[in-house]
């Protein structure tokens, strides 16, 4: 069990816990466990659209992301070995009842009428009560029974047509309108590291500046009071040559091939420009360096501006807000004779209140900031705009690269989507809360190149090996899990 993540799930609960479960046809809260204070599990995507503008989105992307931290998913077949588990033929049988009958009578029959616990019924959707919360009271399970309810009522079911390596490549091939979702995989090949995940990547090279905890870095409050702690870092992760990876090149060549819809990614990168995917066919989900804007008078600049001074470790400051403040600052020596501009501590940079004791303020330029979504800023609402008003109605094919789809908004597209639309996973880990059709596992790089030598596509890139042999295995266990390994000559 992850400590930070079961520390962070143990405060509300020890408020009340409580669950929300809301009619997405009605917009009803159909049923609520507690008062105050509410997990909302809401999983349409009219939330997602509204989100970015209410004050509230990052709290329920951060708690949803941080449950999803503590959760363990178990399978029909390990139900056996857990104790006071649903055997697999309970734990069936209520999933079909809940869609048979829908959530709000769903939650009426079963915990409504005491005929099970939330901590058992949990086990029917196919999660583990975590140990930290045993001996609590059954209420205490309620927020994860939601979760995982919730989660099977969109769930999506995987299309029997779709199974083969080769029928992913027809699928590419007749395909005209595909999102692509990417994440942090796609740039590791480039040495970019993975910054959000916890035990690789970035996170291990921040002890030294003794955070509690590493997201911190990323922290919104924490900037504004001393951004050099930010700027400490942010050359590790700042694009720092016009390079990109064959993944992105496929990217790219779908849309040579008018094919590409929308490349949403998590990335903060901005690789996807170096590729040369158009800004009219991309959404950076967290933002990016693509832009840097004043956290004073919000002037925006081109990332480029920026960057010579974060590779330096300063911090850039806004000149639009200098130029003002040599201006207030001749006036100020007319009037005042005395020291105008005043040296002040980093840590003040941002104190728009803050004044000196004869009571004016004392001036200081903005810090620029780029336009990369913090911890406890909201989420940029092109991302449901996009997905709601334009791609769903158009959208032909799915395919995701290079991510766990842990982290909202991104994690939610698969059940947003049309049912019917084939959904493909190229990763190097296997994604398990989600039904893809087919799933690709190995290095991205080396299965686009694959696919696209199958497709009689020229997917030109240095990093590709002339001549690249890949071997395919099928996964024993599935008939649409594929592993792709280059065979070594
Ligand atoms: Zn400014």
């Amino acid at each position: 069990m992850d400590v930070a993540a079961g520390l962070v799930v143990e405060e509300p609960l020890q408020k009340a816990p409580m669950v929300n479960v809301v009619d997405h046809l009605t917009g009803e809260v159909v049923a609520t466990s507690a008062p105050e204070e509410t997990l909302d599990l809401d999983d349409d995507v009219s939330q997602l659209s509204s989100s970015a503008s209410d004050g509230e989105s990052e709290d329920g992307w951060e708690t949803q992301s941080l449950y999803e931290d503590a959760l363990q998913f178990i399978r029909d077949d390990q139900l056996a070995t857990v104790p006071g588990a649903c055997t697999a033929e309970e734990a069936r049988t209520y999933r079909k009842r809940l869609h048979t009958i829908g959530k709000a009578a769903f939650v009426e029959e079963t915990l409504g009428r005491g005929t099970i616990t939330a901590k058992k019924l949990c086990t029917a959707f196919g999660i583990m009560p975590p140990g930290f919360l045993e001996g609590a009271p059954d209420e205490a399970y309620h927020p994860l029974f939601a979760l995982g309810m919730s989660r099977e009522f969109s769930r999506r079911e995987k299309l029997s047509q779709y199974n083969t390596i080769d029928d992913a490549v027809e699928l590419l091939k007749k395909s005209k309108n595909i999102i692509v979702l990417t994440g942090a995989g796609i740039s590791t090949s480039l040495g970019i590291p993975d910054f959000r995940s916890k035990d690789t990547g970035l996170y291990s090279k921040l002890e030294y500046l003794g955070l509690s905890d590493p997201q911190e870095v990323f922290d919104i409050e924490l900037f504004c009071e001393d951004p050099s702690i930010f700027y400490s870092i942010a050359k590790d992760i700042l694009p720092n040559e016009k390079k990109f990876t064959p993944t992105h090149a496929f990217i790219r060549l779908l849309q040579d091939k008018g094919k590409l819809l929308t490349n949403f990614t998590q990335n903060i990168d901005n690789v996807e420009a170096n590729a040369g995917i158009l800004p009219e066919k991309l959404i950076q989900c967290h933002g990016s360096f693509a832009t840097a804007s004043c956290t004073k008078c919000k002037h925006r600049v081109a990332g480029e501006e920026v960057f010579n001074e974060i590779r330096k470790g300063q911090i850039p400051l806004c000149v639009v807000c200098k130029e003002q403040l040599q201006v207030t600052s001749q006036g100020m020596k007319r009037k005042r004779s005395s020291n105008g501009l005043q040296k002040k501590d980093r840590k003040n940079y941002e104190d728009d209140d803050d004044s000196s004791e004869d009571g004016y303020e004392i001036p200081s330029p903005g810090v620029m900031k780029p336009d990369i979504t913090f911890f406890g800023e909201d989420l940029p609402d092109a991302f449901g705009r996009r997905l709601v008003e334009h791609d769903r109605d158009l959208v032909d094919l799915v395919i995701v690269i290079g991510t766990s789809l842990k982290v909202a908004p991104v994690a939610e597209v698969p059940g947003i989507l049309p049912r019917n639309i084939p959904q493909l996973l190229i990763s190097r880990t296997p994604v398990t809360h989600i039904d893809f059709d087919i799933n690709m596992l190995g290095d991205c790089d080396v299965v686009v190149a694959e696919l696209c030598r199958r497709a009689g596509w020229d997917l030109d890139h240095e990093m590709i090996p002339e001549g690249q042999k890949v071997e395919v295995e099928l996964d024993e266990d599935s008939v649409s899990t594929h592993k792709f390994n280059p065979v070594i000559l």
